[in-house]
């Protein structure tokens, strides 16, 4: 089945593979592997894994999490972008059991003033709570708005990202969150204001002195695939302190041509290793223990 979907965040697009609804059975059931064990055959104890990927936007995500398992790794962090994101990934979830964790959310570079949109993805988080890893993908948006307004994002927005932090410290779930700029700082005090423990700002870009806060909070930073190649991605990876940094892909996003996929985390993770003058195994090691952290055990 195929569907069309705008999105104002990624422009129109054609999104394939199925929608199930959440109790819906799979179509061919449970796909090899368990909560505990066969995520990647003789991977190490402490493998690699993928903190920030959209799952549901691969016309294949079984290739993609074989590629990922062929590569060493193990688990990876699914983010939604709208309702309709949230039940595919859930679907994702039943059929790759303890490969993919999923977070619900509503991505804000989309028109976050649809109540309804809000309203449908707060309830799925709801109901789903217990299957649900985290809230996410959720924060300010910088990219839709226009220059002048993005120092100050409109208030619907702020009051659509502290809905979904309530219901994060409610549900007790870490906040996965897009907030760059001026947004990190803005997004800092509201997870401040609702008392979130755990939170991940992915590919964060962001003033030296709102990344120290950030840091101080305890929450958790990420670096892309850029960390290959941008001095900006390269210089976070220095002022983070290792037992704070997630590695992502936030594929299919595409770098140097290319659409990410969790297979690449290897790269990143030599990339983050070799910056640090330490060995590949101690960042492996201390990123999956990072995650065990941000999930609470759930991973
Ligand atoms: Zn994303």
């Amino acid at each position: 089945m195929v569907m069309r979907q705008t999105d104002t965040a990624f422009g129109p697009r054609q999104m394939t593979g199925a929608f199930f609804a959440p109790e819906a059975p799979l179509p061919g059931g449970e796909e090899k592997g368990s909560p505990t064990g066969d995520r990647c055959g003789d991977c190490p104890a402490s493998p690699w894994w993928d903190a920030h990927v959209h799952l549901d936007r691969y016309s294949d995500p079984k290739a993609v999490l074989a590629r990922a398992r062929a590569a060493g790794v193990a688990f990876l962090l699914a983010v939604a972008t709208d309702a309709a994101s949230c039940r595919r990934l859930l679907a994702l979830k039943r059929r790759f059991p303890g490969r993919v964790g999923i977070a619900f959310g509503l991505h804000p570079e989309r028109k976050i003033w649809n109540r309804d949109e809000v309203e449908s993805v707060l309830e799925l988080l709801e109901a789903h709570a217990d299957e649900v890893d985290a809230v996410g993908e959720v924060g300010l948006p910088h990219y839709i708005l226009p220059e002048t307004e993005r120092a100050r994002p409109p208030w619907e927005a702020v009051e659509v990202l502290d809905a979904f932090l309530d219901a994060a410290v409610r549900l007790g779930k870490p906040v996965l969150l897009h907030a760059v700029y001026h947004g990190a700082s803005i997004a800092l005090e509201r997870l401040r204001r609702a008392g979130v423990a755990r939170a991940h700002f992915h590919w964060l870009k962001a003033e030296p002195d709102v990344l120290a806060r950030i840091l101080s909070e305890g929450y958790f930073v990420s670096v892309t695939p850029d960390v290959l190649v941008r001095a900006r991605d390269r210089d976070l990876v220095r002022r983070v302190p290792l037992a704070q940094l997630l590695l992502e892909t936030d594929g299919p996003w595409p770098f140097d041509g290319q659409p990410a996929e969790p297979a690449w985390i290897p790269r990143v993770g030599a990339a983050v290793a070799a910056l640090l003058g330490l060995d590949e195994a101690a960042v492996r090691r201390t990123v999956w223990e990072n995650g065990r952290r941000l999930l609470n055990g759930r991973i």
